[in-house]
């Protein structure tokens, strides 16, 4: 495709992005396909020839869209949001046109810088403690950019690891790192995300899973507990992680109190993930829930969650950035460049290559301004607490979570059965998608404002649909 094509079928694909964006509302919000729907529809092999870029597109919208679960829907009520705008699909654009693999500052200047920079906006956006912005006089933190919550999770956890394993081993140089790990233990709510036990198969240490309280909170006195047994029977604890709005019920752990307990043990890595709700911190009145947060090392929040850039931005922040460096340091002659001095962001992360991320949430930031990101999540808030309204206003219906943001998780006061029915009937409609979590030992459906322009009428309207359907079921409910 030469420049002049690519300039047309450029206009064609904007064009069809904002048909696509305006019309979504024609579309069920998630399909109802069975796995291998597409293998029907495609050729085996690709094209020998090469085809037409409309024929392409034509076939796009035909065979694929079918198949899309529409994230950025006005009826998309599961998980969190798919975080998306124009602004951040242009500056999207940019990146992939500049195409440029910024893995040190020699690789690409620009990009590490903006990454610097951006990250340092973002920490000031949202209050965060000093200690994380990277341009304060004598500042040794800093942030860059992930692909997910994930990888901040196990970036972090591989570090305080790498950490503890240094302090154990002390001047024994000659043994080995793993010698260490059956020691390690680190910790997390019940409430925690997966991703949390999933870092620490990867990182090969012991996860102990703390009970949380009915609120979804994480219990400090188990937690203090049980570090101190553990500590007792001759383990490390190395690593805890607390969760700012936990996937199942948006919980806010207290971070002062988990803060206190992991200071009192020596070396004991205090880690946040605030995947979703982090991003709430941009408004002062949400701020009560970052309390605690100078006591942490380490913290999470994916833009690409609530902060309106697309997938994927996961931004992370630590204290101490050599500590980054330490763990995952390798430095073949290939990479190296005259200016030691600069960011490389290779030491930052698992990967080496990186995409100009920075570039988006930029666009992003000059787009909406702090001020327009804040209009934005209240919307969602308010939208929220209206649901919570219209739920409790109807007595077979009870609402099970704190609605603090943008999640509200509710059942009918009925067998779980039931409840599993009405989410299998909401779900099989196409014209809502929510999906289930268990709170407080109790199924609730999760109902999770997400989309950018989220009415008061989208709210409603789902409402009436969910009671519809409720409507049926509970006839059958003997009494
Ligand atoms: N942490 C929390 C609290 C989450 O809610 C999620 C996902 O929703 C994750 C981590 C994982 O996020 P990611 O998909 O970016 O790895």
């Amino acid at each position: 495709m030469n420049a002049e094509e690519f300039r047309k079928y450029g206009k064609d694909m904007v064009d069809y992005i904002c048909d696509y964006a305006q019309n979504i509302e024609q579309r069920d919000v998630a399909p109802t396909l069975d796995p291998g729907y597409l293998k029907k529809l495609l050729p085996v092999k690709a094209p020998l020839k090469p085809e037409k870029f409309e024929d392409v597109l034509a076939d796009f919208e035909e065979k694929v869209m079918p198949g899309v679960v529409h994230w950025n829907h006005p009826k998309f009520f599961a998980y969190f949001p798919a975080g998306n705008s124009f602004p951040s699909i242009l500056g999207d654009m940019l990146s992939s046109a500049i195409g440029s693999i910024g893995f040190s500052w020699a690789s690409c200047p620009a990009s590490t810088e903006l990454e610097t920079i951006v990250l340092d906006w973002y920490a000031k956006a949202l209050g965060l403690p000093k200690a994380f912005i990277s341009d304060l006089p004598g500042s040794r933190g800093g942030g860059a950019l992930q692909g997910s919550a994930s990888e901040c999770t196990l970036v972090c956890m591989i570090t305080a690891r790498s950490r503890a394993i240094q302090k154990l081993k002390g001047m024994c140089s000659e043994i080995h790192e793993s010698v260490f790990l059956p020691q390690l233990i680190a910790y997390a709510s019940k409430e925690a995300h997966s991703s949390v036990e999933k870092a620490a198969k990867m990182a090969l240490v012991k996860l102990r899973i703390i009970e949380a309280d009915e609120r979804g909170r994480m219990r400090v006195d188990l937690l203090r507990q049980a570090m101190q047994n553990d500590a007792n029977a001759g383990l490390t604890p190395f690593f805890v992680v607390a969760t700012v709005g936990t996937t199942g019920a948006c919980a806010f752990d207290n971070l002062t109190e988990i803060g206190k307990v992991c200071r009192d043990l020596p070396n004991v890595w205090f880690h946040v993930d605030g995947a979703y709700a982090g991003n709430s911190f941009i408004l002062p009145e949400m701020r009560k829930f970052s309390e605690g947060l100078e006591y942490a090392d380490s913290f999470n929040t994916n833009p690409n969650k609530l902060l309106l850039t697309n997938f994927d931005a996961s931004a992370m922040w630590v204290k101490d950035v050599m500590s980054l460096k330490t763990a995952l340091n390798v430095n073949p002659l290939y990479l190296q460049h005259e200016h030691e001095k600069a960011i490389d962001y290779r030491h930052y992360g698992i990967p080496l290559s990186r995409r100009f991320r920075a570039l988006k949430l930029w666009f992003v930031f000059r787009s909406y301004g702090i001020m327009g990101l804040q209009a934005y999540i209240r919307n969602h808030m308010a939208l929220a607490k209206k649901f919570e309204m219209l739920v409790r206003k109807d007595d077979r219906f009870e609402v099970r979570n704190d609605v603090n943001l943008g999640l509200v998780c509710f059942r009918m006061r009925a067998e779980d059965t039931y409840n599993q029915e009405l989410l299998a009937q909401i779900n099989h409609s196409g014209k809502m998608h929510m999906i289930p979590s268990m709170v407080n030992g109790k199924y609730v459906i999760r109902f999770c404002v997400t989309y950018e322009h989220a009415t008061e009428k989208d709210i409603t309207d789902a409402w009436s649909e969910i009671k519809a359907f409720a409507d049926d079921i509970l006839r059958d409910v003997p009494a």
